[in-house]
């Protein structure tokens, strides 16, 4: 694997994976695939574990052909690398203790110049004799002392995407690292360099990319893709009817009828992941989010709903609040 890169699915193993969550790994496999790279598979299993979760997603991953190329990694085993990572930016001075509550967090962020979900540093200029007193009452969190406002990052679809850095946790005060440390860390030990997935993690990727310019790491080339949203227009949910593949078995619809879906909202030949690969072109991925009508896929596969037009569009310069 060494020498070609490789990008990867990282799902949370907290339930079964819906039609959203499929399609950004077709997504992931094919930019990878199409790019020369190697596919893994990470389970990131830090929070958020259901029982029987990992197992259920994995066997949903491999009814659409996707499998990974290399054992599946699961966060969990991994805290010896992110202690030698958090013990590498202690001895740099960059890291610092913070006791606040999550309402004090939110109370700073909605006092007159506090800015919504950015933590201004409260904590970071406490004294020891302060901090000797607080640890009493309260575990501490580890926060970063971050050296710049924000950072920006060359997303494939979205173009620069210029977010804030604030001073965020790197390990929370029940003591599980925290996710934007753990997958920096990760991604650079299994030799990620294309991070796909969904693009309500747009805005963390300028945080990752700082850490790990911290961190002396290479940042990875990004693509965040549209996510699956309900007819409402919130994002797709379990809720919102038969979106995952038992729900859709029990329809009629069989995995591969499922992918025809996925691969039609992509503008891409039905079929195999193959014949999508062969057809595939990052630039003409659509660039709005999938509209799901569970009502109509409860309707059985013969009604399957044709993917949206696909018009080729050019990335856009992004600057996130
Ligand atoms: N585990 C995260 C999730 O399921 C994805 C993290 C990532 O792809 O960086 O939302």
């Amino acid at each position: 694997m060494a020498g070609r890169g490789a990008g990867r699915f990282a799902p949370s193993p907290s339930g079964q994976l819906h039609l959203g969550n499929l399609r950004t790994a077709v997504v992931a496999w094919l930019f990878a695939r199409s790019s020369g790279r190697a596919f893994l598979l990470r389970v990131e299993d830090l929070d958020r574990v259901r029982a029987g979760a990992e197992a259920e997603q994995l066997a949903e991953l491999a009814a659409l052909g996707i499998l990974s190329d290399g054992p599946v990694v699961r966060q969990s085993r991994n805290a010896a690398r992110y202690d030698q990572a958090l013990g590498r930016l202690q001895a740099e001075g960059l890291v610092y203790e913070c006791f606040c509550t999550r309402r004090d967090v939110a109370e700073a962020a909605s006092a007159p110049h506090g800015r919504p979900g950015f933590y201004p540093g409260t904590c970071r200029g406490l004294g020891e004799d302060e901090r000797e007193r607080r640890r009493e009452q309260r575990r501490p969190a580890l926060r970063l002392a971050a050296g710049v406002g924000s950072w920006v990052i060359e997303d494939l679809l979205t173009g620069h995407v210029t977010a804030p850095v604030d001073d965020f946790v790197l390990r929370r005060n029940d003591g599980v690292i925290a996710y934007n440390l753990a997958v920096v860390v990760d991604d650079a030990a299994q030799g990620i360099d294309q991070v796909v997935r969904g693009d309500d993690l747009l805005e963390s990727a300028p945080r990752q990319a700082y850490l790990a310019s911290l961190l002396g790491l290479p940042a990875p080339t990004y693509a965040h893709v549209p996510l699956a949203v309900s007819p409402g227009g919130r994002r797709l949910a379990k809720r919102d009817g038969a979106v995952t593949l038992e729900d859709l078995a029990r329809l009629g619809w069989s995995p591969e009828a499922v992918l025809g879906v996925i691969l039609a909202s992509l503008g891409l030949p039905g079929g195999s992941l193959a014949a999508a690969l062969a057809s595939f072109d990052p630039a003409r991925l659509p660039r709005d989010p999938w509209v799901v009508d569970p009502a109509v896929l409860s309707a059985g596969p013969f009604s399957a709903p044709a993917g949206p037009a696909c018009k080729p569009s050019a990335p856009t310069d992004k600057v996130l609040p």
